[in-house]
């Protein structure tokens, strides 16, 4: 167990993962949960996102009628069936996958984001539904389309092929939507790693990534463990994906916002 330290309320500070300073969280909030010491991105939740992303109150959710089901009957450590009402007590969320429209600096979009909170972000049959029937409204409604990941769950098991189909299904809607002429930017955020990685949020028009954010298919442990090599410095960060022409371009959350806004005009959409 934690022993709280003496004097210092309880979750007033937080340690940071990149360089282990302890990080008042109010100064850290105030740069959209960034850390001020050496700009390392904490996760930020989906509500948060959207947030931070989109023009105040203008955010419409689509598609949150969509409940997970358990087709499989799956369990592992508990049935998956209790496991999707403990995530959804916690988290707030129905699944992974928050989806609607909204305007970012006034221009109308479709705008999607997975959270990791909820099973590690991953792709179950939800989630695959609600990102395809977002990708075919900002077809037939001709929006720009914007995606923000944070899965670092891949398909998710518990759903089995059902999962894995969403990966062929979400794809195809993007392929339709790329013959129509729509532009898609994807955002990768820590972690995007697995199913998610391999299909839409590999297949923006344009790759944007957070700062050192984890992207990748199978985890490094995993990859190490079957090549029996040493993997090369900083590899399946942004920073590697960018030098190795994945990623388009890494934004710093600040500028997240902007940016987007800029590439809609840039590609006069
Ligand atoms: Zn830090």
């Amino acid at each position: 167990m934690k022993r709280p330290k003496r004097g210092v309320p309880e979750g007033l500070w937080t340690r940071c993962p990149g360089c282990q300073a302890a990080i008042y969280k109010k100064d850290a909030d105030r740069l959209l949960n960034v850390c001020p010491q050496c700009e390392y991105h904490f996760y930020v939740s989906a509500q948060e996102r959207i947030g931070q992303v989109l023009d105040d109150g203008t955010f419409e959710e689509w598609d949150a009628h969509l409940q997970p089901a358990d087709p499989l009957e799956f369990a592992d450590q508990k049935p998956y069936k209790e496991r999707l009402v403990a995530e959804q007590k916690r988290t707030g969320l129905s699944d992974a996958a928050v989806t609607g429209t909204g305007m970012i600096r006034a221009r109308r979009v479709a705008f999607g984001v997975t959270d990791s909170a909820f099973i590690m972000g991953s792709m179950g049959s939800v989630v695959g539904e609600r990102l395809a029937r977002l990708i075919e409204r900002a077809t037939e409604q001709h929006l720009p389309l914007i995606i923000i990941s944070g899965s670092g769950g891949g398909a998710r098991m518990h759903e089995g092929i059902l999962s894995l189909m969403q990966m062929a299904k979400v794809s195809a809607a993007l392929a339709r939507y790329d013959r129509s002429g729509g532009l898609f930017i994807s955002v990768l955020t820590n972690p995007t790693m697995g199913g998610v990685a391999a299909s839409f949020a590999s297949l923006g028009d344009l790759v944007f990534a957070e700062p050192k954010a984890l992207i990748g298919f199978a985890g490094p442990r995993t990859i190490k463990a079957t090549i029996r090599l040493e993997l090369p410095q900083g590899f399946q960060t942004s920073e590697f994906l960018l030098a190795h022409g994945f990623v388009d371009r890494i934004v710093h959350r600040a500028r997240l916002k902007n940016e987007i806004a800029a590439a809609i005009d840039y590609c006069g959409k």
